[in-house]
């Protein structure tokens, strides 16, 4: 009976976890008031958590029976997502367990991922419930498709894993100094950057990455790279060949399927029909598995960069930003090439020197993706594969996915594909 059982299709189980804190405070009511319903009609199981203090839910996952659940969805900004990645991380098990898709639904003031969703999904932008319903819809669709995380060390030897932004200088300032602000929800950012705006300030500090090497133009039929295009020909990364599954008939349902820049692989974890489950856990990807034990691209951070690395000239900086979705905001679009998988970090700096006017065009340019047309001398965009900062500046603020960390020396390496992350 009981392989009987086994075989059978089973619901597909998702755990919900809710920061009642979150955004404005109302991330529980947005749940019942939007979510609730939607899951209902689509007959999608699910668990709802509700956290009870900061790091509740990285606890939760780091001893949870991931057997028992398809899926991880947050209610909340990106704080909370950021717990669960690094609970995966810091599990025995880490390799299999950070193969459980992730989801997102925006309950913060900070919505960076789920406007980089939305944005993946070629939907035009979208707001506040507007921006919920459309992730709900995703998570009712159950599509999967790979996401990069970046692995940070910091002096204290301490490592964590990222799966959104590394920020130095104005952006991570304006970060934490507008969590006072949370309770005005997604506008606490522009109220942030007006504020340090008035108190602008040079960070000194040392900067080196290892760029990407561009690859060169091939004939058609040549032998693949593993290199990203520069410039990606389609800025969705959800939008092509979504494969829906079935279950257990692909052995390989996790390789890459397209060696240009539309390389999602999308899995499903709902049936279209009954939205019972169709696909297991895969195997874990070799890729991001082989990556992950070693951050090969690291030295110590006792050590100097290698030779590969450019080291950046300028010493004295307004910001460091390194981000590898598309948004660092839901209305920054601040990496416009930006794809969940493209095993890039998108590195921005701004040097000193720029003036208080030049630097509000820039972040009110972002909000289109138009910053870097700007043709603004002190910002540089960069396309890497690892990056070391070091500040000399006695004090400031890094932050990682939005939370503030140790100041001093870090670094950080990307890990393409480490994880899942259901998209539209
Ligand atoms: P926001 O976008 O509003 O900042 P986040 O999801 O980033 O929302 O959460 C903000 C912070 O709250 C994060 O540091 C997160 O770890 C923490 N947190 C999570 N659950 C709780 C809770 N129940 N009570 C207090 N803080 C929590
Ligand atoms: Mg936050």
């Amino acid at each position: 009976e009981g392989v009987v059982y086994a075989e059978m299709r089973r619901p597909c189980r998702i755990m919900i976890l809710v920061n009642p804190h979150s955004g404005r405070g109302q991330a529980l009511q947005l749940f019942t008031g939007h979510v609730q319903g939607m899951l209902t009609e689509a007959a999608v199981p699910y668990t709802l958590v509700i956290t009870e203090h900061q790091n509740h839910a990285r606890e939760l996952v780091r001893k949870a029976d991931l057997s028992q659940c398809d899926a991880l969805v947050i209610m909340s900004g990106d704080g909370l997502l950021f717990e669960v990645i690094n609970g995966l991380m810091e599990r025995e098990d880490w390799q299999e367990a950070i193969q459980t898709p992730l989801g997102i639904l925006p309950g913060g003031s900070g919505n960076a991922l789920a406007a980089s969703v939305h944005h993946y999904s070629q939907s035009p932008p979208a707001w506040n419930e507007e921006l919920l319903l459309s992730c709900g819809f995703m998570l009712c669709k159950g599509l999967v498709s790979s996401m990069d995380l970046v692995s940070i060390h910091l002096a204290s030897r301490q490592r964590l894993f990222s799966f959104l932004s590394l920020a130095w200088g104005f952006v991570a300032d304006v970060d934490i100094e507008s969590e006072k602000y949370r309770h005005v929800g997604a506008i606490r950012f522009l109220m942030g950057t007006l504020v340090r705006l008035a108190s602008l300030r040079v960070y000194q500090g040392r900067l080196a990455y290892l760029p990407v090497k561009e690859a060169p133009k091939l004939p058609k039929g040549s032998i693949k790279t593993n290199q990203p295009p520069s410039t990606p020909q389609h800025p969705s990364l959800c939008s092509s060949l979504p494969c829906r599954l079935i279950p257990n008939t692909s052995p390989n349902r996790n390789a890459r399927h397209n060696q240009n820049s539309t390389n999602s692989n999308h899995n499903t974890i709902t049936n279209s029909s009954n939205n019972a489950i169709t696909t297991k856990r895969p195997e874990t990807q070799s890729d991001g598995k082989t990556r992950a034990q070693e951050d090969s691209l690291l030295p110590g951070l006792d050590q100097p960069v290698p030779e590969s690395w450019t080291v950046v000239k300028e010493e004295d900086f307004v910001l460091v930003l390194a981000i590898y979705q598309s948004h660092l905001a839901e209305d920054l679009w601040t990496a416009p090439g930006a794809m969940a998988d493209d095993g890039v970090i998108h590195l921005f700096y701004v040097t000193a020197g720029i003036s208080r006017p030049a630097l509000l065009r820039l972040f009110l340019a972002m909000e289109k993706g138009g910053h870097l047309a700007c043709d603004c001398p002190h910002l540089v965009y960069e396309k890497v594969k690892a990056l070391r900062l070091e500040p000399v500046s006695p004090q400031g603020m890094i932050t990682v996915d939005g939370e503030m960390v140790e100041y001093g020396p870090v670094q950080a390496q990307i890990h393409p594909g480490l994880a899942r992350l259901i998209c539209g």
